[in-house]
């Protein structure tokens, strides 16, 4: 079976000449040696490589890349252009100093923005001194615990200057893993037991069985996207072998953190559901892709996935776990599948889609964390407990993060179709005392914003379009009155202006200008209306074509915040 895969990969890693430039001297060589020991030179390992070097020397310097050229058989540019696209590396040092020994990320989205992150970071470099870096960055997946830095790889919640001062000087700036159900206790409460019996039945009815009831069950893809998994799977199985299959762990969408939680507790019942989905549509090898701001869930997972290899309940295919490097768009698949193959994270054009021409130019099931946890359970149990559940018309369970002004933030699972009034106040404890709905984010930055005249809508797929919104990763962030709808929308522009790909010019430009022009203390109103339109009709991907969706509700729903 690794033969198979080998064979598949190797159109996209056979020797190339060596691009001539740049050489690296017999010295630079054998320091990459060592750096690297002995990951397998491959060219879709890029970005696996030059996390190693960033890992051990705290940056990436300029002849070591030139090195690691020559051994992938790359132009310095093609390894130039990846290491300096993701934001975790840090190829050149500007001002010619060595590196800081310590990076602080403090994360400035809206969540941690409510929690006083402005603040935060503007008081850091001062406390900390030149000898810690201080970056703003973008959500990092913990906003019930608003605001966070993370010190080195520790996240740290609540953060303070004192508390990360404190873990400066402590020496605590790596992640712990999460003390989550292992595989052996996962296998002794039954876990595994239908990817046994399906493996062991080994026929097309029983796949089609499979198959059929995740269509029945009316799952779809929870990621954001909603397209029906049952579908996807049978597409995906119509194509020629070899097909491929991709998971996303990446979320990275302001506000959700609900697939780090799952994967926190339970992460087997997610591997579970990868291997029936790979059972029944015929996979060949699998590729886990997992954002870097995880790094407790990397060491977790890597953990897991040795037993469960180690160990296997049947035969399984190779899987491989593959880590972000701090890009948002590379939650988008086929930006996802760029950067798995060790490219910059720029989504494709469609047609074809990936499940035609995906993963090294195959066929590719691709699937978010939280579909994938829900297939053991509804084969188990069947498709109609999954849909017995659900409020308001709707049907099925889902996954929220609830964050903002909450008592209770967290995450939590609930019938789809609940309300943002009901979810508030049956899971999230209420708003605090004294305060009082004013706005929510629905589904994350790019969801858009409702008042709270609509706070009775039915959250799901579908159901807010006619508002302007999507309900997408289920990312609930409430406002409350005196928080400003104006500058929350200021603060969604500003992350979609630092996370574009740059790849298309409305929304390279767009975003930037967006943002620009809504900083200022007079709008120019037709021309921020302009820039949506564009934005939204022009852009390649997901990205630039939701990211006016805050500026629009705004404009809908708040005209008072823009003195109208
Ligand atoms: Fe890149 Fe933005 Fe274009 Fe998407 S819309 S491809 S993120 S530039």
């Amino acid at each position: 079976r690794n033969d198979t895969v080998s064979e598949l990969l190797k159109p996209h890693h056979r020797t190339r000449p060596q691009p001539r430039g740049r050489r690296a001297g017999p010295e630079t060589r054998a320091r990459l040696d060592t750096v690297l020991g002995g990951m397998p030179r491959r060219r879709d390992r890029l970005i696996e490589h030059l996390h190693r070097i960033q890992d051990s020397l705290g940056h990436l310097p300029a002849d070591l890349l030139t090195a690691l050229a020559e051994a992938l058989s790359l132009a310095v540019a093609e390894v130039y252009e990846v290491a300096s696209f993701y934001h975790h590396f840090d190829p050149v040092r500007e001002d010619g100093h060595p590196p800081q020994a310590v990076t602080v990320r403090v994360c400035d989205s809206i969540t941690c923005a409510l929690a006083g992150a402005e603040a935060l970071v503007d008081r850091l470099p001062a406390r900390l001194g030149p000898e810690v870096r201080v970056q703003r960055v973008s959500c990092v997946g913990r906003c019930d615990a608003a605001p966070v830095a993370v010190v080195g790889r520790r996240p740290l919640p609540a953060a303070t200057p004192a508390g990360i001062a404190n873990a400066i000087k402590a020496g605590e700036i790596e992640d712990s893993i999460p003390p989550a159900e292992d595989y052996d206790a996962y296998r002794s409460t039954g876990g595994y037991g239908f990817l046994q019996n399906l493996a062991l039945q080994a026929s097309d009815e029983r796949r089609e069985w499979v198959i059929a009831e995740i269509e029945r069950s009316e799952l779809r893809g929870l990621g954001g996207a909603g397209f029906p998994a049952g579908r996807k799977w049978r597409i995906v199985r119509a194509q020629p072998s070899p097909r491929l299959m991709a998971v996303n762990l990446d979320e990275g969408e302001p506000g959700t953190f609900k697939d780090r939680y799952h994967l926190e507790t339970r992460p087997h019942r997610f591997l579970e559901g990868m291997l029936i989905a790979a059972n029944a549509v015929g996979i060949e090898a699998i590729y886990v892709y997992l954002r870097d701001e995880y790094a407790g869930c990397r060491a977790l997972l890597e953990r897991e996935l040795h037993r469960l290899q180690a160990d296997p309940p049947c035969p399984i295919p190779p899987i491989e776990l593959r880590r972000g490097a701090g890009a948002y768009i590379c939650g988008e698949e086929s930006a996802m599948i760029e950067s798995i193959e060790g490219r910059r994270g720029l989504p494709r054009m469609r047609p074809p889609y990936v499940a035609e021409r995906g993963l090294f130019g195959r066929p590719t099931l691709v699937h978010n964390l939280e579909t994938l946890h829900w297939v053991p359970e509804i084969l188990q149990r069947g498709a109609h407990w999954f849909l017995s559940h659900g409020r308001n018309g709707r049907r099925g369970l889902r996954t929220f993060s609830l964050s903002g002004r909450v008592n209770r933030p967290g995450v939590y699972v609930a019938p789809a179709g609940i309300s943002a009034r009901e979810l508030i106040d049956e899971y999230g404890g209420g708003l605090p005392a004294g305060k009082r709905l004013k706005a929510y984010f629905p589904g994350g930055a790019s969801g858009g914003i409702l008042p709270a005249s609509l706070e009775d809508l039915p959250l799901d797929f579908d159901t807010l379009q006619e508002h302007g919104c999507f309900i997408g990763s289920a990312a609930v962030i409430v406002l409350a009155e005196g928080d400003s709808v104006r500058e929350a929308a200021l603060n969604a522009m500003r992350f979609f202006a630092r996370e574009s790909c740059g790849q298309c010019t409305p929304c390279r430009v767009g975003c930037d200008r967006a943002a620009r022009l809504m900083a200022a203390p007079e709008w120019d109103l037709p021309s921020l209306q302009d820039l949506a339109t564009v934005l939204a009709d022009a852009s390649i991907c997901g990205l630039g074509q939701a990211a006016p969706n805050p500026l629009r509700c705004l404009i809908r729903y708040f005209p008072e915040e823009l003195g109208q």
